[in-house]
């Protein structure tokens, strides 16, 4: 049965995530009606998923992990509402002028510019709580960082999370919060923004997927099917594509929107990761406590097109990575309590494609050329350094790379051959179908996305209302 609302809304946000629930929120208090609809389910503190393989099966799309073509890199793709901002590691950093200086120079878009966007960057960190780890309750797994930084003479800084009173004090451990904070901290989507936007009139839909997109006489309706397989259809004047990188590039191609926008999939970045673990003799206990403090903040780094982070994953991630088989295997994991853990972030040059298959399913292919191997060596040879300056007995390098920060395939630029949405947010040549999310990213930037995702959002509401 399919079901079809009869009313007609100002806006569909399609996806409930960071990008989404920001838009909504701004396009809410202007008034407007809207109605946001997400795939995945809708959790509150008291419901997140309180083990990590739980945590992977409920709020991730295809159960937990993703893989490309050659198997090479496994995608964590967010499925719930609040999208990637339940599940991420909450690190917020602003461009540097580095990233803007890329993104104008290959979209031709003049406002990627660190001046320009440094008033939207003030407007979406007014919306949310930003704080260091404060250096009392940093774990061992930080110490080594730290001592490892110090020791090699590399720069490093405290990282800035968005979370507001993690209560540290009471025994809380970061590694919780990768599945939903419970204690209502961390400053996802429906603590801070959506929260507020619902109250302001958003309509939510969770577990209720978007399929397809129908433009007809300058109306949208939107085919959807819900978790249980049943249909349904609404209408709206307007929608805002908040589905993420691979999100909103199927979509797209399931619309049909690829005969005249040819570049829809093109241009897929996923910033790979490397997790790397230093065995040392005493006892590290790396899952436990605060073990997010620190980043890398080196300018020979950066130069290089890596940076390095301290973090973490539940057991499950590391099992997944730690190499070896039968014994071999065993007796690595039977370590696990001794594993300090750094991260290789790289930013990836070779862009990667999204396309859909027959049935509309997702395919993704993402490779890594000479140079982004390079920037992975270069940083895990640092890594390595770092481990044995501090006295681990050995390094064992993570098996494959995880791709996280899911990027582009809806690139913003000046020209419809080679992009997809305008510099006013809009797909090139239609005005009623917008994005802002992490699809819209020219390139990658070597720097954690969310909070520009937060910034362009505000920015695109703004164009949005002004259009109307
Ligand atoms: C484990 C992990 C750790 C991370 N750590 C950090 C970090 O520390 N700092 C940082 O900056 N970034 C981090 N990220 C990345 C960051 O979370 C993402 O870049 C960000 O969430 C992307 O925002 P978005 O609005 O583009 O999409 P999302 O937040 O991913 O939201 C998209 C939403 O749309 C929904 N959706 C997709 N398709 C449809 C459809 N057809 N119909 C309905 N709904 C749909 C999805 O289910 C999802 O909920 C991390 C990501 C992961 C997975």
């Amino acid at each position: 049965m399919t079901i079809t609302p009869n009313r007609t809304y100002d806006f569909i946000i399609a996806g409930a995530g960071i990008s989404g629930s920001f838009i909504a929120n701004d396009l809410c208090q202007a008034g407007a009606k809207c109605l946001m609809l997400e795939a995945g389910k809708s959790f509150t503190r008291k419901t997140y998923p309180t083990s990590g393989l739980d945590g992977n099966s409920q709020l991730y799309w295809s159960g937990g992990l993703e893989l490309g073509h050659d198997c090479k890199i496994a995608f964590l793709r967010p499925k719930v509402v609040g999208g990637g901002s339940i599940v991420n590691q909450a690190l917020v950093d602003r461009f540097d002028d580095e990233a803007f200086d890329s993104w104008r120079s290959v979209s031709g878009v003049n406002d990627f510019n660190s001046e320009k966007m440094a008033p939207w960057y003030d407007k979406a960190e007014s919306e949310i709580e930003i704080q260091e780890i404060p250096a009392q309750f940093r774990n061992k797994n930080a110490e080594i960082f730290d001592k490892g930084f110090k020791h090699l003479n590399l720069e490093h800084a405290p990282l800035r999370r968005a979370q507001s009173n993690c209560r540290l004090e009471e025994g809380n451990c970061c590694i919780e919060c990768l599945n939903g904070c419970r204690v209502g901290s961390k400053q996802s989507m429906p603590e801070t923004v959506l929260k507020t936007a619902l109250k302001k009139g958003l309509t939510l839909v969770s577990e209720m997927e978007v399929v397809q997109i129908i433009r007809k006489n300058d109306r949208i309706q939107v085919q959807c099917t819900d978790s249980k397989g049943g249909q349904a259809s609404y209408h709206s004047k307007n929608i805002v594509l908040a589905g993420g990188a691979v999100g909103n590039a199927r979509m797209l191609l399931n619309s049909g929107f690829q005969k005249k926008l040819p570049h829809i999939g093109h241009g897929f970045f996923c910033h790979p990761q490397f997790m790397s673990f230093g065995v040392y003799d005493e006892v590290i206990n790396s899952h436990l406590g605060a073990f997010q403090a620190f980043k890398a903040d080196d300018k020979g780094f950066r130069k290089n097109g890596f940076k390095l982070e301290n973090v973490y994953a539940g057991p499950e991630g590391i099992a997944l990575l730690v190499p070896g088989f039968g014994k071999k295997y065993q007796q690595n994991m039977e370590k696990l309590p001794h594993f300090a853990c750094i991260e290789v972030c790289t930013r990836d040059t070779q862009p990667g494609q999204i396309k859909v298959n027959r049935k509309g399913k997702v395919l993704i292919r993402k490779e890594r050329n000479q140079e982004d191997m390079e920037r992975q060596k270069k940083g895990q040879k640092i890594v390595e350094q770092i481990f044995k300056s501090t006295g681990a007995k050995q390094v064992i390098h993570g098996r494959f790379a995880i791709g996280l920060h899911l990027m582009g395939c809806c690139a913003m630029g000046t020209n419809s051959a080679t992009s997809v949405i305008d510099p006013e947010f809009r797909l090139h040549g239609i005005n009623n179908i917008f994005a802002a999310d992490s699809s819209i990213f020219p390139n990658a930037p070597g720097i954690n996305p969310s909070l520009t995702i937060m910034a362009l959002s505000k920015k695109a509401a703004a164009s949005i209302l002004r259009s109307r």
